[in-house]
């Protein structure tokens, strides 16, 4: 896969970041070599599909993410066509190497036929690479596993089996993606999904809000979305409460759709609570009831086609089959969060380097204890002794504060938890760079989480009925690309409450950025991991501030639109506007906006120059169901 290629006038551009290791020695013919991609397994088992790093790694793998527990095996089936004697690779890493820690907590192995070979893969390597396993015999149909050995966040991209007993496989770049190409067939254009008014590539609350707005109003809409679920952060894979104000005069209606789609608030309305509170269901089914709407779940947008500045179609892979998808529109929404999209077609965009907000993976304990009936059992006496190994790879806080320990002297209650743990501020990632780092982000959350808990279980010896009830391995992030529009809108604004005449959707809080915590930082330096945020900076939430139409467009690409936290602001804007319900309301926003400028074959710009009183009365008039359902009997 090309980063770049040039086609005719039209530019056809791809996501892939990883470049160019050499191959070692010539590739052997296609029946000489087998190659299985983890996350194509017939039985995933415990291990989860992570597609959150295949842009710079180059393909979806499996994790072992068991907090400590070993994962349930995964396993497939092969036909093995040329029978004889094959080298095993992992194209795998140590994921503690970047922190020259030993221990390889990733540890696994794999079975053929049930066999376990000697060597255990995710040993080595800071890289993703292939590592070199023993031999096998194979012939007819057989049976491979991978087996966890730790419950420690093990990872596999592909096993590999080759005769050639000395070839080394490529482990990056084009020579690995040809191979990939060839050995899973995957040559030949990608499938035609057809053409939309909208293609929305990002299924957050925002992506969610608008493609159901737009679907409402009449426009034929695709949903790129990379994960199993809608929602983004607000869903159960990341548990982020959306918080925000809509349905706020003089729109009152705006916001309908928002409410809709987020899930209704209860006493546990919190982050990091019980899947159950993010209500996964409520956002899918309100995008499976618009007709209107295709939805492509578990698809990654990786490429795009696009010239004269305009984008033609955006293509996308499914994370379990490696099915190569397009789709055409007429208007595209970058919902990505990171401006993926925009990124890919050249749109202009600012990113804070250092000193940004990071990422968080979001985590709670729970008590064996909830598992008992009260009412049969005596409590205490339920409570089995949850033990957890030690873990000196993680972040070393045997001797270190965080939050959680200060007010941990003593034990909860059965059946509680200290909100301090796991919560919003267990950030990290402020000084590296927001995409190209982000794996390492994510684990270094995990290395922090882990840290904790052993301090706490092992250290200290306290919660001992405990246990690491939920962590997320899917990244909350917060802030990376933000795409430029006609209006770039800046904290002065806000705290100047400057006027425009576009101002079309409430942004209802504080600026809130976020910074390392000085109180927890010493000995973490450049690796921090708990967060503090501004309180303000001169402003604070007292009623709406209406944000401009103008930063929901690009500036320099004629139909793109953006919406969440991608859209046209600065590191210190993104502080007031990110909260989802406020994303949420963007996109409804653009739903609107992508119906006007379909009506006039104009542009997002245009919308802005030529029809903004339209817009405005697709604002005030909303786009909730009973709504929109009212106005197509007049
Ligand atoms: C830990 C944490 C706590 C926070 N606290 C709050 C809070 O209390 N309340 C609140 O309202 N907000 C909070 N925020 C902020 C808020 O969650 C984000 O600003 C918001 O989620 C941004 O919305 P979005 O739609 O742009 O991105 P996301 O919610 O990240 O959604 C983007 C979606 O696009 C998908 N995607 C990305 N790239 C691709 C691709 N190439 N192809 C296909 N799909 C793709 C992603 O998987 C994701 O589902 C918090 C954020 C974090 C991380």
């Amino acid at each position: 896969m090309l980063p770049y290629t040039l086609i005719g006038s039209t530019a056809l551009s791809c996501l892939s970041l990883f470049h160019g290791a050499s191959p070692t020695g010539a590739v052997p013919p296609a029946s000489e070599v087998i190659l299985l991609e983890c996350e194509a397994f017939d039985e995933l088992g415990g291990w989860v599909l992570d597609q959150q790093f295949m842009d710079l790694m180059g393909s979806p793998f499996l994790l072992a993410h068991g907090m400590g527990v070993p994962v349930a095996d995964a396993t497939t089936r092969v036909n093995v066509k040329s029978p004889g004697t094959y080298r095993v690779w992992a194209r795998t890493r140590d994921w503690v190497a970047p922190w020259g820690k030993s221990g390889a907590p990733g540890r696994y192995s794999v079975l053929v036929n049930g066999v376990a070979l000697e060597t255990e893969f995710g040993t080595k390597g800071n890289e993703w690479h292939w590592h070199r396993g023993d031999t096998v015999e194979l012939a007819g149909e057989a049976e491979v596993t991978l087996h966890d050995l730790t419950g420690f966040e093990g990872r596999c991209d592909a096993l590999l089996f080759a005769q050639d007993l000395e070839w080394t496989p490529p482990s990056e770049g084009e020579p690995l993606e040809a191979l990939r190409t060839e050995l899973l067939g995957l040559e030949g254009a990608p499938t035609d999904r057809g053409d939309f008014d909208l293609v929305v590539v990002g299924g957050g609350t925002a992506g969610t809000c608008a493609a159901i707005t737009a679907a409402r109003l009449g426009l034929t809409v695709a949903v790129i979305q990379d994960r199993p679920v809608l929602g983004g952060n607000s869903s159960s894979e990341v548990r982020v409460w959306p918080e925000g104000h809509v349905n706020q005069k003089p729109f009152p209606r705006l916001g309908d759709v928002v409410m809709e789609v987020v899930p209704v608030r209860k006493s546990d309305s919190k982050n990091a609570q019980g899947a159950h509170v993010f209500d996964d269901d409520r956002k899918l089914a309100a995008c499976r009831a618009e007709p209107n709407i295709t939805l492509f779940l578990e698809s990654r947008m990786n490429g795009a086609r696009h010239s004269d500045g305009l984008i033609e179609s955006a293509s996308f892979e499914n994370v379990r089959t490696a099915e190569r998808s397009t789709v055409r529109g007429t208007f595209f929404l970058d919902s990505t969060g990171d401006g993926s999209l925009g990124f890919l077609v050249g749109a202009d965009f600012e990113q804070t380097d250092t000193g940004h907000m990071g990422a968080s993976n979001l985590w709670n304990i729970q008590c064996l204890c909830e598992d008992e009936d009260p009412l049969s059992s005596q409590l205490e006496a339920a409570c089995e002794l949850a033990t957890f190994p030690r873990c000196e790879w993680a972040v070393d806080l045997r001797d270190r504060p965080f939050p959680g320990r200060e007010q941990g002297k003593k034990t909860p209650q059965a059946g509680t938890q200290p909100i301090s743990l796991g919560n919003w501020f267990w950030e990290n990632g402020f000084d590296r760079d927001p995409i190209h780092d982000m794996e390492r982000i994510r684990d270094q959350n995990f290395r922090a989480m882990y840290g904790a808990w052993d301090a706490i279980k092992n250290v200290e010896k306290r919660y001992p009925a405990h246990k690491l009830g939920w962590v997320a391995y899917i990244a909350g992030k917060r802030e990376s690309r933000r795409l430029l529009g006609d209006v770039v809108l800046t904290g002065e604004d806000l705290r100047d409450n400057k006027i425009f005449p576009d101002g079309c959707f409430p942004c209802t809080w504080g600026i809130d950025t976020h910074h390392p915590n000085t109180k927890y930082s010493e000995g973490h330096e450049g690796d921090e991991f708990i967060a503090d945020y501004t309180h303000g900076e001169g402003y604070v939430y007292e009623g709406p501030y209406w944000v401009p139409y103008r930063c929901l467009y690009s500036r320099n690409v004629g139909n793109l639109f953006m919406a969440g936290r991608d859209i046209s602001v600065t590191h210190e804007a993104l502080g007031a506007v990110r909260v989802m319900k406020t994303t949420g309301a963007m996109g409804e926003v653009v739903g609107m906006a992508a119906t006007v400028a379909k009506r006039h074959g104009c542009s997002p710009r245009q919308v802005y120059e030529d029809h903004l009183q339209e817009l405005f009365g697709l604002v005030e008039r909303g786009a909730g169901k009973d709504v929109v359902a009212r106005g197509a009997k007049r």
